[in-house]
């Protein structure tokens, strides 16, 4: 277990009278009969999740997507969010930026901003999310099945290629560059609401510490094991030609979704992702297997798999 989620369970799990508390993607309560209210927090902090150079009105974007994610992964549709902001100064050109990002990306996915709190401190900008969620459609960590398809929405990897750009640890033209840090810092979450109120998946999580991290949670809280195939992946031509697979296996930030379906779901969920113009790729197979395997572009296993972004270990 990483130090991030020891800290959780030894200091703030307590036991809750709640549908569902920490530990997913969101946290569940009870709204009516058929409907839970879906609530998720999420936070980025100067330095850790964004430098002082990152454009505001994608910072505003960015704020808000990654908290419209947290309620897909859970089935559910975004409604209201509260943002909890900390300014080290008063900047008008930065708040007006960040602000018309934020604002786009409410119009966006259809979120009413109904709160939050304005502080002075070092930049930070923390937003509560409250979605809806049919109790039938509840899509949680806990319910992949065995020889179930492993699905991904979008293409993976982008974002942490970006992140590298921006670090300036990997050179190349500046139009594939403005593309890449355009998925770091405007990342979009795809909206499953209308698959899913056909039941076809069983779990989901979203993305956002690196595929095989994030995966690696369904797989212990289902109790099973999975199959990866690289070759499978969505990646961009550019992580093809470079064999730059680990961006998509390890890299963060991406905010897209992996979802586990019965294989019988296979050819629906294909039409619908069509019609409701979705990319959903096929990476893989969840198994009774003892290890998540995940095979290179040759189908040979990797040996030493990485754990993705960690918050707090070294
Ligand atoms: P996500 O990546 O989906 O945002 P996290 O990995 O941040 O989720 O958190 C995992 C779970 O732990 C979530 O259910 C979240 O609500 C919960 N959690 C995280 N930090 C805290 C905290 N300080 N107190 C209580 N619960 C927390
Ligand atoms: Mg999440």
């Amino acid at each position: 277990m990483t130090l991030e989620f020891e800290i959780i369970n030894r200091y703030f799990k307590k036991n809750t009278n709640v549908p569902l508390g920490i530990g997913d993607d969101a946290a569940l309560i009870n709204k009516n009969k058929r409907e839970f209210w879906a609530i998720s927090q999420d936070t980025l902090n100067n330095d850790t999740h964004f430098s002082s150079n990152t454009p505001p009105v994608e910072l505003g974007w960015k704020a808000l997507a990654v908290n419209v994610s947290d309620i897909y992964a859970m089935g559910g549709k975004p409604n209201y969010a509260l943002l909890s902001i900390s300014l080290n100064q008063h900047n008008e050109k930065w708040l007006k930026g960040f602000s018309q990002g934020l604002h786009a990306c409410a119009k966006k996915y259809g979120v009413e901003i109904i709160g939050g709190d304005t502080t002075r401190g070092a930049t930070s900008i923390s937003i509560t999310i409250i979605g809806s969620v049919f109790k039938k459609n509840v899509l949680k960590r806990d319910a992949a099945k065995v020889e179930d398809d492993i699905w991904v929405t979008g293409k993976i990897g982008l974002a942490a290629i970006g992140l590298d750009c921006v670090k300036k640890k990997i050179a190349m033209k500046d139009g594939l560059k403005k593309t890449f840090i355009e998925y770091l810092n405007k990342p979009q979450p795809s909206n499953i609401y209308s698959l899913q109120a056909k039941k076809l998946f069983h779990s989901a999580i979203d993305i956002s510490d690196g595929l095989i991290a994030d995966l690696s949670h369904i797989l212990k809280s289902s109790g099973v094991s999975a199959e990866i195939f690289s070759n499978q992946l969505p990646v961009h031509p550019w992580t093809k030609k470079n064999e730059a697979y680990h961006y998509a296996l390890y890299g963060g930030d991406d905010y897209q979704l992996i979802l586990t379906a019965a294989q019988k779901n296979r050819s629906q969920i294909e039409l619908l992702a069509k019609q409701e113009k979705i990319k959903l790729t096929c990476i893989g197979k969840i198994t009774n297997g003892k290890k998540l395997k995940v095979f290179d572009t040759h189908g040979i296993p990797l040996k030493n798999l990485n754990k993705g972004f960690l918050h707090f270990d070294k």
